[in-house]
């Protein structure tokens, strides 16, 4: 297998993990296997890239300030950045919204179909609204006091992002404004930190076709109702056109202000994307996201080093675009007389502050869709029955929104390194380019 190129073992490592995954759905005694003896090979992989997200933020966002030598120009690409993320994320919910009225797929769901759905999702609904409460409960500027840690121990211990990169851009300002011959060291320190991180990427990488293999054929003895997917086919297939259409947008964008070949560009990023369908979770993908932009598609440190954690965080254009359409989708089948114009202009503005506040983990998007729902006065009993609606599909699909967070935060990553001419001929490194050396 060593000739194949990574996103081909991946891919071969998803359809074999779904393989088994239906086979051992029909073994006796299979689920528990995987739960038991397969599973566990993905949450290892799942831990390990955990484990290096945080040193690489820390260690590429300061030696990449510091490189800048100018503090204007992180100023510049701050305020790009976030203007590009709300201009896409908008684009994406204006799409979802379009493709779910056109669609209308939720007209015409049966009685039986509605109570069916409702009876097999109440109690993982009824979780989900537990958990918007809580976020729900903290004041209109929370958001803003959370960005500034008041120990960056426990930032680093608990991988708060936005608070590890506000820290690592006061450091590297600091490394700018202090005497060069004293900033030296700690730029140095933290460029080979950022170099043996780099390489763990590469080493956990090769463990990636196996643990998608596991993660994947853990998604699927996860599903139990296949009816009830057919059933819910009409709201999934909205999505997932609105997300292809949304990745089709970026591609335009690559094309025309990137000046790169889109095709050129899924190549060189597709194995994050496929790590972000087989995790769904951006901030797990993020370490892959950071090393495929940087050596793959040639962005500068200090744009990736900024651009993609912080992309991770706030810039979730696929769970925008999922969250118009399912609101839209729960409003036509329980709540059609909420189905108002001003109604769905306020979903744009919430669902917009829903994809920057949203976790990047998995589901995170449908305990913010609570949130969007209230906003438009949704009737508090009827919550739980419109989450349990979507409940069924929500895995799926958060698998292919997640892919799409991911694309959009890797475009937007060209395009301000691109505007910054931070974007040079990629240098890709292996894992095993300084092994011989060693062995
Ligand atoms: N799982 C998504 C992510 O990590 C968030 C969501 O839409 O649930 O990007």
């Amino acid at each position: 297998m060593k000739k194949l190129a990574l996103h081909w073992k991946i891919l071969i490592g998803m359809v074999l993990g779904i393989i088994f995954g239906f086979i051992m759905t029909s073994v006796d005694g299979g689920k528990g296997f995987v739960t038991d003896w397969i599973k566990p090979f993905g949450t290892i992989f799942i831990n390990l890239l955990k484990l290096i997200a945080v040193p690489l933020i820390l260690a590429s966002l300061i030696k990449g300030v510091a490189d800048l030598k100018d503090i204007s120009k992180i100023k510049k690409m701050g305020l790009r950045t976030v203007g590009i993320y709300i201009s896409t994320t908008l684009v994406a919910i204006i799409i979802g919204l379009a493709i779910v009225n056109i669609v209308k797929p939720g007209e015409g769901m049966s009685v039986e179909t509605k109570e069916r759905i409702e009876a097999s999702f109440a109690t993982s609904a009824d979780a989900m609204v537990t958990k918007a409460k809580i976020t729900q409960e903290a004041g209109p500027l929370q958001a803003l006091v959370d960005i500034f840690p008041k120990n960056i121990f426990v930032s680093l211990g608990e991988a708060k992002m936005l608070q590890i990169i506000f820290f690592a851009l006061f450091v590297g300002i600091c490394l700018l404004l202090i005497e060069e011959k004293k900033a030296k060291p700690l730029i140095k320190f933290f460029d080979s930190l950022n170099e043996v991180v780099m390489k763990m990427v590469d080493l956990i990488m090769l463990f990636a076709p196996y643990a998608v293999f596991a993660l994947l054929a853990n998604v699927i003895i996860a599903f139990d109702d296949p009816e009830i997917l057919i059933k819910l086919l009409a709201y999934a297939a909205c999505v997932v056109g609105g997300l292809i259409l949304m990745i089709g947008f970026y591609m335009l964008l690559v094309k025309f202000v990137g000046k790169k070949s889109p095709l050129w560009f899924l190549k060189q990023i597709s194995p994050a994307q496929l790590l972000a369908f087989s995790t769904s979770s951006s901030a797990a993908t993020l370490p892959v996201t950071m090393e495929r932009v940087e050596e793959h598609v040639g962005v500068d440190k200090e744009v990736t080093g900024f651009v993609l954690p912080v992309g991770a965080t706030i810039n979730m254009d696929g769970t925008s675009l999922y969250q118009g359409i399912a609101a839209v989708f729960i409003m036509q089948v329980i709540w059609p007389e909420g189905l108002t114009f001003t109604n769905q202009l306020i979903i744009v503005g919430t669902a917009l502050l829903a994809s920057i506040g949203s976790a990047a983990v998995p589901s995170a998007g449908m305990v913010m869709l609570v949130i969007v729902l209230e906003s438009i006065g949704f009737p508090a009993h009827l919550l739980p029955i419109g989450l349990a609606l979507i409940f069924a599909v929500d895995r799926p699909l958060d698998m292919c929104r997640t892919t799409v967070n991911v694309t959009g935060d890797a475009t937007v990553a060209l395009l301000v390194a691109k505007s910054l001419g931070k974007l040079h001929d990629p240098k890709p490194k292996n894992w095993d380019d300084n092994y011989d050396k060693v062995k």
